[in-house]
């Protein structure tokens, strides 16, 4: 992904600031006493990322965010489920009141939550009602594609819930699908052009 073609300012910074994470460079300056006071009273984040609830995936850290420019829910399997008034409430009030221009569903390799969809008679309830309550399926050929495809089904979950589908047409809310690999540190993208996921570009 080049300069022309990200499509809009907040996802030129997701990469610009991955590209600052891969390279091994120091987390920006987070919250402190001497930042406060310039977002206390405010915030304008520029997207939304739903991301797995796995310890090892933190997408403050990933995108090299400071604070105030994305906001994260997370949960086992990044899923987005419409019976979840958390996840409805944190949504609607992103798109409609803080008027993201990208909501990114991060998923990640060797997610956990993706291989237990194919075993969910062996978990607990609490754990298998939530991982396929909402219908989640392990869909693929692969572990690697059962995770892509899961994070493809998220998105399309977001296409179907009409307040994002009106801010899709009416204030051009950009949905993007997004995995990290934790074994290399590497991003694809899913490119919906070309229906097909690419690596996001370490250098510019
Ligand atoms: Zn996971």
């Amino acid at each position: 992904m080049n300069k022309s073609s990200y499509p809009n300012d907040g996802m030129r910074q997701l990469i610009e600031g991955y590209r600052h994470f891969f390279k091994g460079n120091p987390p920006r300056k987070g919250f402190c006493a001497l930042h406060a006071e310039q977002i206390a009273h405010t915030q304008n984040p520029h997207s939304m990322v739903i991301s797995c609830f796995d310890s090892r995936v933190c997408p403050e850290a990933i995108f090299a965010t400071n604070d105030g420019h994305i906001c994260v829910h997370r949960n086992m399997l990044n899923q987005v489920d419409t019976k979840d008034t958390s996840m409805m409430a944190s949504l609607r009030f992103a798109v409609e009141s803080l008027k993201v221009q990208n909501i990114v569903v991060l998923g990640h390799s060797n997610c956990n939550a993706v291989a237990k969809l194919k075993h969910l008679e062996e978990l607990p309830s609490q754990i298998a009602s939530w991982l396929g309550g909402a219908g989640a399926q392990y869909r693929g050929d692969t572990y690697e594609l059962a995770i892509k495809n899961n994070v493809l089904d998220q998105l399309e979950r977001l296409r179907q819930i009409d307040f994002i589908r009106r801010a899709m047409q009416e204030e051009n809310l950009n949905l993007e699908g997004m995995l990290f690999y934790i074994d290399s540190g590497r991003l694809e993208r899913f490119d919906a052009n070309g229906q097909r996921w690419t690596l996001v570009e370490t250098e510019e």
